[in-house]
């Protein structure tokens, strides 16, 4: 679906991609995750193809540098924060079908996507953040495109919106559309990605399950579990058993957490019914430097 093959793009000095190649399947939802400057946006760029770059990339077949704009047609495009007149949601719709030249029937089907069939009659100046993020994916859907192509799209929501959003996402890739994100948020990338590109300094670095990102990446914390004194053996059993990384210290054990699954230890002593007397959490670092928290 997506084919990108030694893409480059230097702005004066700044290399912002070097060299990066990558292969996107039809019906993936493929994480871009990197540090700030890493290459996500302009990579996203590239495949929006509203700028120039060096090496081959084709989207859905096409030629991206030598055909534009047939290429620009199969992408819908969500920006992190996009900006509308104060129009209402209908007119709002209505607008960019004329600008995208998309038919104005595909409107409802839109509205439903992205869960504003309800507010279709209200100013956009009166939605919450969330409702103007689905606006903003609903204008991505108007011409219904195979690709969506998403730059931090809940980096700006509350936590709520962040999931009513990723749940809309979710139900456009299981019925076929193919996504691909740039995210900050482990737990975005997990629940959302099928697989993950991480990018450093304009190199693709890594290309691996979303799972596997916190290990790989080392990204991982220590989660202080005190259980009761009769109960101890049985808890440190059941964290080996379950392949944790863990340290016993005193009263209570530190347990190895991947930030996007951080209460998983605690779930696991529940289901062997071992009661959780208390639990904190605790930088890496904290704990190389010894620190007693008794
Ligand atoms: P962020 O998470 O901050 O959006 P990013 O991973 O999306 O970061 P890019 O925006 O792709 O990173 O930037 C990659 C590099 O290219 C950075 O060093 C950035 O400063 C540089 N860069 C990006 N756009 C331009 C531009 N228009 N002109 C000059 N340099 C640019």
């Amino acid at each position: 679906m997506i084919t990108a093959t030694n893409l480059s793009k230097r702005y004066g000095k700044t290399l912002a991609l070097d060299q990066v190649s990558f292969t996107i399947q039809a019906g993936e939802a493929v994480a871009l995750w990197g540090a700030n400057g890493a290459g996500k946006t302009t990579t996203l760029r590239c495949l929006l193809g509203v700028q120039g770059f060096e090496g081959e990339l084709t989207v859905n077949g096409l030629d991206v540098r030598r055909n534009g704009k047939a290429a620009r047609a199969v992408v819908g495009y969500v920006p992190q924060e996009a900006a509308f007149y104060d129009l209402t949601v209908l007119e709002t719709l209505h607008f960019y079908a004329r600008l995208k030249k998309a038919a104005a029937a595909r409107i409802p089907a839109a509205l439903e996507q992205v869960q504003l069939t309800g507010h279709a009659a209200k100013r956009v100046s009166m939605l919450s953040g969330g409702m103007k993020q689905r606006l903003a994916l609903a204008v991505a859907l108007l011409a219904d495109p195979p690709i969506l192509v998403l730059d931090e799209p809940t980096a700006n929501l509350d936590v709520q919106a962040q999931r009513d959003f990723v749940h809309a996402i979710q139900s456009l890739n299981q019925a076929g559309k193919t996504i691909v994100f740039s995210s900050h948020r482990l737990d975005e990338v997990i629940a959302l990605g099928s697989r993950v590109l991480v990018l450093a300094d304009g190199r693709l670095t890594l290309d691996c399950q979303p799972h596997e990102l916190a290990q790989k990446l080392g990204l991982h914390r220590w989660l202080r579990i005190w259980v009761a004194a009769q109960h101890h053996d049985d808890s440190l059993r059941v964290l080996n058993e379950q392949g944790y990384v863990f340290l016993p210290n005193g009263h209570s054990v530190y347990v190895q957490v991947n930030l996007g699954a951080k209460i998983a230890p605690l779930r696991s002593l529940e289901q062997a019914r071992i009661p959780v007397e208390d639990f904190d959490f605790v930088d890496g670092e904290l704990l190389a430097r010894g620190d007693n928290h008794d």
